[in-house]
Formats: structure tokens, sequence, C-alpha cells
């Protein structure tokens, strides 16, 4: 029994249905009302609000540590390596002029790896540096990283350890970046519909369906899939696997040294200052077959080892209280590289953005809304 105005308004089939409000879903919408303003354009959000890993995430406005771009290197070549980097670098730029630096909290506070003075990664690390910064230069125009071992003590960390550190990184508040994202999408006239979960997409000869939990059904002309590590609940044969991460945060820390954004033991743990206090993730390579699962939880095993590890690195003996603990999806697969693509004529998918969607989730929504228009 609706109205005429519900039906003209509130139910007009939409020209294009976004399924979900994370950072790739909320620029996709945006990026395709822009291109055509008098589309009506839907995004479906299962939580109340965003509730992926773009609000769970640690807020590092990065490009890759050195040892992560060597490992990339070795695996994928120095191609994949550069491509990705670059993306990734041109991406934050995309994002900081698109959103503006005051309201995603970006601090420049620099952007660093640490590594134990007799850890096998260091050596690695410090035969192929040169090197890396060389290959590097045409992206950046300058050699990004420079040790700085003196830092070590400034920042407050254990002796005995090594560090890399690039101008060109630093946090962010993820919050603050998504609720402006979210202001800017529905101020271009994009509809957001939190706490509609989507039960099934189907490319159908008189439209794409969606099928929400409860049944209602929307018939758009189109729909992009932006679902992330949650996108094998609705397409199960797509290469995306779900990856937990965990985090903590203390409290202020009195005289807190720790500025900036900080990767250890391969970018397996990463923290960062936060309102004088630290902000610690990581651990999943303690239990990988576990940290895979759409579970949002934490586990005493690796908030443990989180906690080991500001003991022993990160604060050494300064008391700390841990005042939250949360986790967070990510979407991973084989390859390190998102999937954009077609999935059926009026079906596109833009997934699997990994641990850097913050950099990368511009740059993907931006193709996505080019597929599908
Ligand atoms: C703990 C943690 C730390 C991280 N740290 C960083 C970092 O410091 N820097 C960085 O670059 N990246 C980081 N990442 C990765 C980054 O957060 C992600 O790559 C990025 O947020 C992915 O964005 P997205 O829009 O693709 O997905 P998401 O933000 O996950 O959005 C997907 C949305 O789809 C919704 N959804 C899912 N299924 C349905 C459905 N059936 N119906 C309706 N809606 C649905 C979800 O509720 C969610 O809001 C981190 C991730 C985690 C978990």
């Amino acid at each position: 029994m609706r109205s005429i105005w519900e039906t003209r308004h509130f139910h007009r089939p939409p020209d294009l249905v976004v399924v979900g409000a994370g950072i790739v879903g909320l620029f996709t919408a945006l990026f395709y009302k822009r291109a055509n303003p008098h589309h009506h354009v839907v995004v479906l959000e299962r939580g109340p609000f965003p509730s992926g890993a773009s609000v769970k995430n640690a807020g590092f406005a990065c490009f890759g540590s050195p040892s992560e771009l060597l490992a990339d290197q070795a695996k994928e070549g120095t191609d994949a390596m550069l491509a990705r980097v670059e993306n990734r670098w041109k991406g934050l730029l995309e994002l900081r002029a698109e959103l503006g630096d005051a309201a995603i909290g970006f601090e420049p506070t620099g952007g660093h790896e640490i590594y134990g003075a007799h850890d096998p990664l260091y050596t690695y690390v410090a035969e192929r540096f040169d090197a890396l910064n060389a290959t590097l230069r045409p992206i950046f125009g300058t050699s990004v990283f420079e040790w700085d071992d003196a830092a070590v003590a400034r920042f407050g960390l254990s002796s005995g350890h090594r560090l890399v550190k690039t101008d060109l990184e630093g946090p962010l508040d993820s919050g603050a970046l998504m609720l402006s994202l979210l202001r800017k999408v529905q101020s271009a006239g994009v509809m957001f519909r939190p706490n509609s979960s989507v039960a099934s997409v189907e490319d159908l000869p008189r439209g794409v369906e969606v099928r929400l939990e409860g049944g209602e059904l929307l018939r758009a002309a189109n729909v992009v899939l932006c679902t992330n590590g949650y996108t094998g609940q609705l397409f199960p044969d797509l290469p995306v696997i779900p990856a937990r991460g965990q985090v903590l945060k203390t409290a202020p820390i009195p005289g807190l040294k720790l500025r900036g954004t900080f990767h250890y033991d391969e970018g397996f743990y990463y923290f960062r200052d936060h309102e004088g206090g630290v902000l610690l993730g990581g651990g999943r390579n303690l239990d990988l077959t576990g940290e895979t699962t759409w579970e949002e939880a934490t586990t005493e095993a690796i908030q443990g080892a989180l906690e080991d590890l500001l003991r022993t690195v990160i604060l050494q003996d300064q008391p700390f209280q841990v005042v939250q603990r949360w986790s967070g999806i990510m979407g991973m697969g084989p390859s390190k590289s998102p999937i954009v693509e077609r999935r059926s004529e009026r079906v596109v998918v833009a997934v699997r953005l990994g641990g850097m969607g913050v950099a990368l989730g511009i740059r993907v929504a931006r193709q996505a809304a080019q597929l599908i228009s």
C-alpha cells in the first residue's frame, strides 16, 4: 500500500545500486553520480552506518614499507610492485585532495619500519635498500626511504632496532574520513539506505534483481558490488577470502614519544600514536586459519601477543591500560591486487582491497564507476 509520493520518490527503480558503504562503495556512488547527475543512485549498507573494514582499520595512509615492497618485487616482479606503489601513492594524493587533510585528520608525521638489528630481515632490506630507492625514484622523484636509527630512542622504542622512515606517509582518522565521505555522497544526491542487507543479486533480462534480507526486491539498471571481505557470502565463487585483523588501543600514556605510523615484523604488526595513546594491530600470522573468518571478535592469543609487543618493543617498562579492542574483516586472495571487473552485463564487482584500501579505495572506485557507466 504505497502512496504515489513513496512510489515516485523513495521507491523509484534505481539506475545504480551500490552494495556496501565502505570507502569503495561510497566513492563509486559519488563518481557515478557526478558523471550521471540525473540518475537515481542508491547505496545499500547492511549496518546502521558504514560498518566494514573502512571504519575498523588502523588509519595508515601508506604505500608500502621497504620489506613489503621487496617481498612484492621478489614474488610478482618489479613492474607489478611499481604499478601498485604508484597506484597507492596517487590514491593517497587523490583522497587528500578530494576530502581535504583536515576533514580526514591526516597528520604528516611520517611512516616508519623497524627491524631487530640482528634480524635477517634487517640484513635483507639493508642489502637492497639503495637499489629499492633507485627503483622507486621515478614515482617519487626523490629517495623516498631513509635510515634514521637515532629515531628509535627519540620515539621511545626499545634499543637494538633499526629504523627506516619516509616523510610521505602518516596516520589519519578513518572515522572522520568516512563521515565526511558519507556527507559528501549524500549531498551529491545519492540515497544511503542503512540496515539493508542484500541477500542475493541476479542479473536477469528485465533488470538486476537485488533481494534484501526480509524479502524486499529492488530492480536496478546496474549494480556494483563493494562488499570487500564479505563478498563470498553473495558470490562464493569469487577468489576473496575473509581475513580478520585485530586491534587494540591504550589509554593516553604520559610523555608518549611515539609519532607517526610504524610497521614491524614484515608488516605483521602495525602501530601508531592516537590521542596520546598507542593503537596497535596485527598478529594474524599467529593463527591464519582461525583468522580466516567473517566473525568480528578478538582472541586472547592474538591480543596477548599485541600486549607483549607493547611491553617489549613499543613502550618497554611504561605502564599502559588497554581501553578498547576490536577487529575488522579484510578481503584477501591469491593475488594482492583488487578485483575490479564485470561479472555479468550489468553487474560489476570492486572488491579485495587487502590491507591497502585507504590508499587504493578511491582509485578502485573510479575504475568501477567508469566500468558500470
Ligand atoms: C584491522 C584492520 C586494519 C587495517 N588497517 C589499514 C590501514 O591502516 N591502511 C589501509 O590502507 N588499509 C587498512 N586496512 C584495510 C582497509 O580498511 C580496507 O582495505 C578497506 O577499508 C576496504 O574498503 P571497502 O570499501 O572495500 O570494504 P569495507 O569497508 O569492508 O566495506 C564493505 C561494506 O559492505 C557492507 N556489506 C557487506 N555485505 C553486505 C551485504 N550483503 N549487504 C549490504 N551491505 C553489505 C559492509 O557492512 C561494509 O560496510 C585495515 C583493515 C583492517 C580490518
